[in-house]
């Protein structure tokens, strides 16, 4: 059963989670390592295809504050939302150590957009869409808060076997790199899903990536395998 927060587009179970991890985000061996691995990766692919230095950018579902420290030390301007409480007071505790000139907002997208309409020129919202009870709607909020011609990436998992088999059982079970009931199987989203939603939101995907991991070297590395981990990158046109 799908529990949600009073007409919001929140999954209270899910943001659970992450609550209750909060205070090892940034501590690279743990939980969040996954995140921390990926970031560099991720930076990059969104800095090569739109220069974030001096850009309006923001982090939808923004945790601990990985992705966003990583756009402002690129020289963006960034805002980071999360519904989640804890990440957020983390997010703005290692902010103070790391000097960055981050705002973080607790609010959903829904409400943002409704604030802050075509405000925006880049939007990343990473690892977060297969943890809301309706991933459609966050992808339409962010349109409308993305100013006409804006980028805006997505990450996610897809959900097909090999999915199943590499981002839960390896991952959670053998491996053991995040803890037992991360991810819902049901809840992943297959690159055809996203794109789709994302043209239903008007806008037009440009690229899909695969996130591939190497459980031998233990990296991530860009790839066209789009079948577990992937980056979409669309655009809204002017
Ligand atoms: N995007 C970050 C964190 C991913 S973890 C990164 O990739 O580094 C998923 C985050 O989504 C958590 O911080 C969780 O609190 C947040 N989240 C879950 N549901 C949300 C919602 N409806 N709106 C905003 N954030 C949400």
């Amino acid at each position: 059963m799908q529990t949600q927060a009073a007409g919001k587009n929140i999954d209270p179970s899910e943001v659970a989670k992450f609550e209750a991890l909060a205070s090892r985000w940034w501590d690279q061996n743990s939980e969040f390592r996954p995140l921390h691995q990926i970031n560099p990766l991720r930076l990059n692919y969104i800095d090569q295809r739109s220069p974030v230095a001096g850009k309006k950018v923001l982090d939808v579902g923004c945790g601990g504050g990985i992705l966003s420290e990583g756009l402002a030390a690129r020289g963006a301007i960034v805002t980071g939302i999360d519904v989640g409480e804890a990440p957020l007071s983390v997010a703005e505790l290692h902010k103070k150590e790391s000097g960055f000139d981050i705002e973080y907002r607790l609010t959903t997208i829904e409400e943002l957009a409704e604030q802050e309409p075509e405000n925006y020129d880049i939007i990343a919202c990473m690892e977060m869409l297969e943890h809301v009870p309706d991933p459609s709607s966050i992808i339409k909020a962010c349109s409308k808060a993305l100013k006409p011609g804006g980028m805006i990436y997505f990450s996610t998992i897809s959900r097909n076997p090999k999915a199943y088999l590499f981002a839960i059982v390896a991952a959670e079970r053998v491996l053991k790199l995040l803890p037992k009931g991360t991810h819902d199987y049901e809840k992943l989203i297959k690159p055809s899903e996203l794109a789709r939603w994302a043209r239903q939101a008007d806008l037009q995907p440009k690229d899909i990536s695969g996130m591939t991991y190497n459980p031998l070297t233990k990296r991530y590395r860009l790839s066209s395998d789009t079948s577990v981990n992937y980056l979409v990158h669309a655009h809204k046109p002017l």
